[in-house]
């Protein structure tokens, strides 16, 4: 298989960071499947994994937590049934299944958690294998490249707006504000918008505010411009913790801020005035299963539109580049075709 390689993480700019090989294609264990990878999408985390503001957990590692592709072979225990579906690889790459967190629902707090594209070999390949208990049948409606970035940025920001305390069952006239534009939050947007949420968007971007705007935002500004409004719930993507104060002031009173960032370098002290009337903040970590399949039919029934920007596998070095510096509009998709 060919494959982008990670052997000493650093600045993505102006080193390439990832070195193109050809390894054997990899062998599914126990419970696992091989996976003939199509498309992976670029997240932000890949990025933090990349220059090391993620400790490593593995190297050389092959990174890549959204990807697509067919189930090409099967390791003893996995169900047969999986053979030659189209399924989906997303961050929470395992869970031990019995510890206290797993056993009440809460997966994503697993003290054993794999991670795809971290703590195991991921999707910047033609092949990767995978848990067969964690792999995702996809809904037909998205070709690979669209369905990709869905398995991260779709799926965090789902639960993120969860966590925010939004019921999209009954979020008519919630007053929602997104803190930061890149691809997780114009999908959290489109389920936002479709449940009858008004949605406030606060970004440095000109032309992140113009797709919000496209995308039905009721209001669009910079971090520090207040919303008209004081918002039910917020979701900040921007990795900076400013921008989580900047959240938290626009908050009204009982309001939640969820922050979905696995790095931050900090929060600033703040007024406790800010946090006075049960005003909360609390982190967004990992997915659940059950999050990852909630949202892909929630995705396809609405359904979601992913704007995508497409880069060959050998590429992925300039995507990282690109993702950096702000370029991508939407998500960077890369193709193994
Ligand atoms: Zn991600
Ligand atoms: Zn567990």
């Amino acid at each position: 298989m060919h494959a982008m390689e990670l052997r000493a993480p650093g600045p993505v700019d102006p080193t390439d960071r990832l070195v193109p090989v050809e390894r054997p294609d990899p062998a599914p264990g126990p419970g696992e499947v091989r996976i003939e990878v199509t498309a992976c999408a670029v997240c932000r985390t890949d990025l933090q994994v990349v220059e090391g503001d993620l400790a490593p957990r593995l190297l050389p590692l092959i990174p890549g937590h959204q990807a697509v592709g067919h189930v090409a072979a099967l390791g003893a225990g996995a169900d047969p049934a999986l053979l030659g579906a189209r399924v989906g690889v997303a961050w929470t790459g395992g869970a031990c299944g019995s510890c206290r967190f797993c056993a009440s629902g809460r997966e994503n707090l697993c003290l054993e958690l794999a991670f795809t594209g971290w703590s195991r070999d991921g999707g910047y390949a033609t092949a990767m294998t995978a848990r067969a208990d964690f792999v995702h049948p996809l809904p037909a409606g998205f070709a690979d490249l669209d369905a990709a970035p869905l398995l991260c940025g779709g799926a965090i920001g789902y639960r993120s707006l969860r966590v925010a305390g939004v019921d999209l069952t009954a979020a008519r006239g919630l007053r929602l504000g997104l803190f930061g534009f890149g691809a997780s939050a114009t999908i959290a947007i489109q389920l936002a918008v479709h449940a009858g949420a008004s949605v406030y968007v606060a970004t440095r971007s000109a032309p992140e505010r113009l797709a919000a705007e496209s995308l039905g935002a009721t209001w669009t500004g910079g971090y520090d411009d207040p919303p008209p409004v004081p918002l039910d719930a917020a979701v900040t993507f921007a990795p900076s913790g400013d921008v989580v104060v900047s959240a938290l002031r626009a908050l009204d009173r009982g309001g939640i801020v969820a922050v979905n960032a696995i790095h931050l370098d900090g929060i600033p002290a703040f007024d406790y005035d800010l946090l006075w009337m049960e005003r909360q903040v609390r982190s967004v970590a990992n997915v659940t299963r059950e999050d990852v399949r909630e949202f892909l039919a929630r995705a396809a029934a609405i359904p979601i539109r992913t704007r995508t920007e497409v880069l060959g596998l050998d590429e992925a070095n300039a995507a990282l580049r690109r993702l950096r510096a702000g370029q991508v509009a939407g998500a960077a998709v890369l193709s193994m075709g």
